[in-house]
């Protein structure tokens, strides 16, 4: 009897939640608002894995200038605040897409699978050099962004001035400042480690902590 009440009981539960289920049919959103033309949002999805990528490369440098054997936390918590920063860029610019209506649907090709360029630096003007190299890259891909939303390919007289706007001020301001603390940063390590060898590196640290 008790096996009769559970098989029963069970069955309610399942009857209940299965009409739980949301069946609201989809809403018909006109679509003439959405203006971002498609070869620009494809872009700027595509941008979304590169900063991605980017955040990874830099997470990888603070855990690697972190371990014990290495121990640097100046570069350290340099490189993670770079990460935070390059993650914060690709939720800007999922955020604009999302104000735009430029993903109403597929997301799954802006977040594949961003993996850092590599996981261990020599040292770190080895790693100086390889985050200017990486914004430099970057920085390129931000400004063919701006050419693809300048002349869209699927649409070419579709200018995208707000967008194009937001990336040349936003973006490109803030990759050129970090470009050239970078470069700032290779010089002054390049010239301690030459003056004073690899102690150089160990001064500079202790500098970054302040
Ligand atoms: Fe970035």
């Amino acid at each position: 009897m008790f096996r009769v009440l559970c098989i029963l009981a069970l069955a309610f539960i399942a009857t209940s939640e299965s009409k739980l289920h949301c069946t609201l049919p989809p809403v018909d959103i006109p679509k003439d608002w959405i203006t971002v033309p498609d070869a620009c949002t494809k872009a700027m999805k595509e941008q979304v894995q590169v900063e991605l990528t980017a955040a990874m490369t830099y997470l990888a440098m603070g855990a690697h200038f972190n371990r014990d054997t290495i121990n640097r936390p100046g570069f350290a918590e340099k490189f993670f605040k770079s990460a935070s920063e390059e993650r914060e860029h690709a939720m800007k610019i999922m955020e604009y897409l999302l104000m735009r209506g430029g993903l109403t649907s597929d997301i799954s090709s802006m977040i594949k699978d961003p993996r850092p360029i590599r996981t261990s630096w020599d040292s770190a003007y080895k790693a100086l050099k390889d985050a200017l190299a990486l914004e430099t890259e970057v920085t390129k891909k931000i400004r063919n962004i701006i050419v693809v939303c300048e002349t869209p390919t699927d649409a070419p007289d579709a200018n995208d001035y707000h967008l194009v706007d937001y990336l040349t001020a936003d973006f490109l301001t803030e990759q050129y400042e970090g470009q050239r603390e970078l470069a700032g940063e290779i010089s002054t390590l390049g010239k301690m480690i030459d003056t004073h060898g690899p102690i150089g590196e160990f001064l500079y640290d202790k500098k970054l902590l302040g």
